[in-house]
């Protein structure tokens, strides 16, 4: 099993900081039929890569985490035989029909080309929910944000990746990240700098500070791959989360990487 990363970012726009290129916003490919949420990243994939991908599992409803999903349901729709599987919180799937399915932002692809043969079909999963794909395992963890959200872990049976999703402050996640066996790597976001602490609260992210208190404790040999960091304050985050956690492995996820997990 493999992921590439698609984007990364925490906003569009390029980075200041020339050593680490997030690309467009999140948007993970696992193999090339499973793609984790679908942000401006997924603007690197050709006609031939978007149509091979099966299932999308999404997050939350964030734009900066769907904004390439209803161009990408209808980019496909003539190269596929079969509807494209969304599988997401009930609660998200809710707000995706209500917001953007509903004819008036963009067509409702449940329904169209016909309700027997659509574009797209929806799948709610629930946190603790695991879904398996040919081998491969997706498990849904928790997260806490403004919006219904969750995480995501990954399984080739051998190995594991886990990706919180936004979140800000999370014991479980962690605690459900500690239990997975073969765990190789945690995708983690950290959204703001320290100094930026109560809009981490109000947005409900993650800032340094704030993952160091829910890692303390906890045994974490993982490595820690950043993700979600605001362009202008990336180098500051990371210098803030190598200092709030001294011994831990972590570093910039970078778009374009691709994690082996055998
Ligand atoms: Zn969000
Ligand atoms: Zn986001």
């Amino acid at each position: 099993m493999k992921v590439r990363v698609l984007g990364c970012s925490g906003a569009i726009g390029s980075s200041p900081d020339a050593a680490h290129d997030p690309g467009g916003t999140t948007a993970l490919l696992v193999d090339d039929d499973i793609m984790i949420d679908a942000g401006t990243g997924v603007a690197v994939l050709s006609d031939d890569e978007l149509a091979r991908i099966d299932h999308v599992f999404l997050t939350h409803s964030h734009l900066d985490h769907i904004a390439y999903l209803p161009l990408m349901i209808d980019a496909v729709g003539d190269a596929r035989d079969a509807p494209l599987t969304v599988h997401a919180s009930r609660a998200t799937l809710d707000i995706l029909r209500a917001h953007i399915f509903n004819n008036l932002i963009w067509p409702d692809f449940t329904r169209i080309p016909s309700p027997d043969a659509p574009g797209v079909r929806f799948e709610a999963l629930e946190v603790g929910e695991c879904f398996a794909l040919n081998g491969r395992v997706v498990t849904a963890l928790p997260a806490r944000h403004t919006v219904p959200s969750m995480g995501f872990a990954v399984s080739s049976g051998q190995a594991c990746l886990a990706f919180s999703g936004d979140t800000t402050t999370n014991p479980k996640f962690w605690a459900a990240v500690s239990a997975l066996p073969g765990l190789r790597h945690v995708i983690v976001e950290t959204a703001f700098p320290d100094t930026q602490i109560a809009l981490a609260h109000a947005a409900q992210h993650y800032c340094p500070r704030l993952i160091a208190d829910d890692l303390s404790g906890v045994g974490m040999k993982a490595e820690l791959l950043i993700s979600h960091l605001k362009p202008p304050y990336g180098a500051q985050i990371l210098d803030e989360l190598r200092a709030a956690l001294p011994g831990v492995n972590l570093r910039a996820l970078q778009a374009g990487e691709v994690l082996m997990l055998l």
